[in-house]
């Protein structure tokens, strides 16, 4: 079966409630009827319930930008799984750049948030990337690799095709998000076809070949076509052109 491909906003620290509802205003008229990809926006937490009411009808999905690994606890200003299903997100970002970067998260803890996010059927979509200095040392794959096998760790023993289906990793080079700068598509096929091969290895062919691997870092209305283009480049994450509703709705409309 072919991959449907994903398109997803990360609107990161962006947007009020007020400001998240005024954009599907904008926004579905501009991607109604529209069922080649699925679309999903993940705002911040405080704008996840207003957002699921405003697309509600809409076939847009709604998803949190991250998500505690345990289902309750004394874990000041986390959000929890359950609290999250209650409110009808159905996608999380597990391991952003972001996340990494600034709070320290470790391959360790996205492996039990993808766990949890398994267990409560969610649609986990995975970051990876490289940063700069790793790239110009040439350390691209080893990077990933250690990424995929750390963030997959676990899921080798007999998970099968259904329960590993859900799983959605974001290719995302450090180097090309909020900078302008894109992966070339072949830089970009390089590293989807690398994280395929090592998913393939570690779950199986046919999860492998059902894994949807999106594209992350400047993705815009311009060069959209170009990455959608390519087979092995399943959907995109896009930041900042994500916050602007049309030029969200030229990306999905690719
Ligand atoms: C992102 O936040 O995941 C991202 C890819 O950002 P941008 O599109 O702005 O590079």
């Amino acid at each position: 079966m072919p991959r449907k491909p994903l398109i997803a906003a990360n609107w990161k620290m962006y947007k009020t409630p007020v400001q998240a509802q005024e954009f599907f205003k904008l926004f579905l008229p501009l991607v109604a009827n529209h069922d080649r990809d699925e679309i999903v926006v993940c705002p911040s937490f405080t704008s996840i319930s207003v957002v699921i009411a405003a697309a509600t009808g809409s076939g847009v999905a709604i998803g949190a930008q991250n998500m505690h690994f345990a289902d309750e606890g004394a874990y000041t200003g986390e959000t929890s799984p359950l609290m999250l299903k209650a409110i009808g997100a159905t996608h999380v970002i597990l391991g952003h750049s972001e996340r990494r970067q600034y709070f320290a998260e470790t391959d360790e803890l996205i492996n039990k948030k993808l766990k949890t996010a398994l267990h409560h059927q969610f649609i986990p979509i995975v970051c990876v990337g490289e940063v700069l200095a790793e790239r110009e040392a040439g350390k691209t794959e080893e990077v990933l690799l250690r990424q995929t096998r750390g963030c997959l760790a676990g899921l080798t023993a007999g998970i099968s095709a259904a329960e590993a289906s859900p799983i959605v990793i974001a290719y995302e080079p450090v180097w090309a998000i909020g900078t302008g700068k894109t992966a070339t598509p072949q830089m970009a096929c390089e590293a989807h076809a690398l994280i395929r091969a090592e998913v393939a290895r570690l779950l199986g062919n046919e999860v492998a070949d059902n894994l949807r691997i999106l594209y992350g870092g400047s993705v815009k209305p311009d060069n959209a076509t170009t990455l959608m283009n390519e087979p092995d480049i399943d959907g995109a994450l896009v930041g900042g052109a994500s916050l602007d509703p049309q030029s969200f709705a030229k990306i999905v409309n690719y």
